[in-house]
């Protein structure tokens, strides 16, 4: 028989309260507690997650959503990061690139995202892409002289492709009539 566990109801962790326990305990034995959030919604916690000290496990403050919700914020907040810094990269980019690239180039915004924010198609980070172009980039699509070059292959690619079809279904209907000479 496990030991009764301590009582921790009135405990506070972060957001959670103890409230009271749960007839479920860990394949060692320990308990589990239910625990009111903050916001009202209850969670079951294993006792061994309802600390106040940092270990390496993490500890559980709060109820699902609401965790849910922080990992959100967290995340949105690192990307906010991310784009201020790549739009200052930006802006010292164009600064170096002035006289050097077409004065349109320098007007448009500086990331996808600030592109989108002001409903533009375009923008130029003042970077080279993998080819090397230094070139605007379209939202969703890259560098626009990549898919330039792209577009231009892929019609070339196309033309062959067919001319390679036209072939192909001449030689199977060649194949087909000979079957059926065969069969006759
Ligand atoms: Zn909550
Ligand atoms: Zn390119």
């Amino acid at each position: 028989m496990p030991t009764k566990p301590v009582n921790r109801i009135g405990e506070i962790y972060g957001n959670l309260t103890v409230i009271r326990i749960s007839n479920r305990r860990s394949a060692g034995g320990n308990a589990y507690w239910w625990c009111k959030c903050k916001c009202g919604k209850e969670r079951e916690v294993a006792s061994d997650s309802l600390s106040n000290k940092p270990r390496k496990k993490k500890n559980i403050t709060e109820c699902k959503d609401c965790a849910k919700k922080l990992v959100r914020k967290a995340l949105y907040k690192k990307h906010s990061q991310e784009e201020n810094l790549r739009r200052k990269e930006a802006i010292s980019n164009r600064q170096l690139l002035k006289e050097k690239v077409p004065e349109e180039w320098l007007r448009l915004p500086l990331t996808d995202a600030h592109a989108r924010e002001l409903n533009k198609k375009h923008f130029f980070r003042g970077r080279v892409c993998i080819n090397g172009h230094l070139s605007p980039y379209r939202i969703n699509g890259g560098c626009l002289e990549c898919s330039k070059q792209f577009q231009s292959n892929d019609y070339l690619l196309n033309e062959a492709a067919d001319t390679r079809n036209k072939h192909a279904t001449s030689n199977m209907n060649q194949t087909q009539r000979k079957g059926n000479a065969c069969k006759s």
